[in-house]
């Protein structure tokens, strides 16, 4: 990796040796008149992530000064995120800089993936057009991913290891990139750090808090595949088998993915497999759902879901809720509890046993 590529990947371990080796101070960055345009990016940065697109600029090793710039905007922008110490940003900023950078390393050979996974302690296989990962690794970096089809047991296992193409070890390496970028945030700032940001913060929370009334947080802490209502589970189940979904049935998975906390990345993911899947209208469609024009769509009750077509295999707890969304949140609370359950069974067993003792 050269110097272009630490101000690409400026979460790299190669990137906080060169910012070290600048000896650059808090201070200066911060407050230099000639660090105002690594700010002005850094502020960008922030801004871009809040919109949900992150855009990294075309860079060539012979500009300096922008390489540079590029590479330096990002501490301000970690500087940024942690004077705002909202959890929603932290979220979105991370995940804009992990997809920025996957859309690049996509492209990359399957070299520079290979070296660039090695930051991040992986050591794949590689073949002609391929990775083969150990399951261990497959699983450290697959763990967070919702989608059926990355859980290994719907993958090929060979002597140990899960046959991964370029593009999706690149989606792999996303999500390793996404828990780098959020380790240590937010950062500790002290009073005189926000307020030398001040400029550059009212912009950026007035921008927020726009979003978050346009999106909406999940009121769900975690996403859970295998609590989905039968509707749900079946749609994915034909997504990821190629099978063309009708337009009502893909809004209603959309719209429901969304409301638990699913990102418009990752049911970007899920719609890859579909066979009349175009990127750029996909993206739209799900934007839209999500609430880019202003309106944020729920998804349809079950009586709209039957009339439809889309209401598959109702089962048990199908009779008790009127709305998959119902479904979902009652299963969400079983679960819940019977694990509190669990957790006082065990503490009243370890007491009854010191007791013994
Ligand atoms: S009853 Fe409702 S939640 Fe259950 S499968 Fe039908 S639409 Fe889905």
């Amino acid at each position: 990796m050269d110097e272009k590529d630490f101000a690409l990947y400026p979460y790299t371990s190669g990137a906080s040796a060169q910012v070290k080796s600048l000896g650059i101070s808090l201070d200066r960055l911060v407050t230099s008149r000639a660090m105002e345009s690594a700010r002005i990016r850094g502020k960008e940065r922030v801004m871009q992530a809040i919109s949900g697109e992150l855009l990294k600029p075309a860079l060539s090793i012979s500009d300096e000064q922008k390489i540079l710039l590029e590479l330096l905007s990002y501490p301000f922008s970690r500087i940024l995120v942690s004077c705002i110490d909202d959890s929603f940003l932290i979220r979105r900023y991370c995940l804009a800089e992990a997809v920025a950078s996957y859309k690049i390393l996509k492209t990359m050979s399957l070299d520079f993936l290979e070296e660039f996974a090695s930051d991040f302690s992986v050591y794949p296989d590689k073949g002609d057009s391929s990775f083969k990962l150990h399951f261990t690794s497959y699983i450290r970096m697959a763990s967070s991913l919702k989608a059926i089809e990355w859980k290994l047991v719907n993958r090929k296992l060979q002597h140990g290891d899960v046959n991964v193409s370029k593009e999706e070890f690149a989606r792999l390496l996303q999500e390793l990139i996404k828990e780098r970028v959020e380790h240590n945030l937010p950062m500790p700032v002290n009073e005189e750090l926000v307020q030398a940001c001040e400029p550059y913060l009212l912009e950026i929370r007035e921008y927020l808090e726009e979003k978050k009334n346009t999106f909406g947080e999940s009121e769900f802490e975690t996403v859970e595949t295998d609590l989905f209502p039968p509707c749900i589970t079946q749609a994915i189940a034909n997504t990821q088998a190629g099978v063309n979904l009708a337009h009502s049935m893909r809004f209603a998975m959309t719209a429901f993915l969304l409301t638990i906390g699913m990102t418009v990345d990752d049911i970007m993911n899920l719609f890859t497999a579909s066979p009349d899947f175009d990127v750029e209208k996909a993206r739209y469609q799900v934007e839209h759902i999500a609430g880019s024009s202003g309106t944020h769509y729920k998804p349809p009750s079950c009586s709209t879901m039957q009339t439809y077509g889309n209401c598959y295999a109702p089962d048990e707890m199908c009779k008790k809720i009127s709305h998959p969304l119902n479904y979902y949140s009652r299963k969400v609370w079983f679960r819940k509890r019977d694990a509190q359950k669990a957790a006082g069974n065990n503490v009243s067993d370890k007491n009854s046993e010191d007791k013994k003792k």
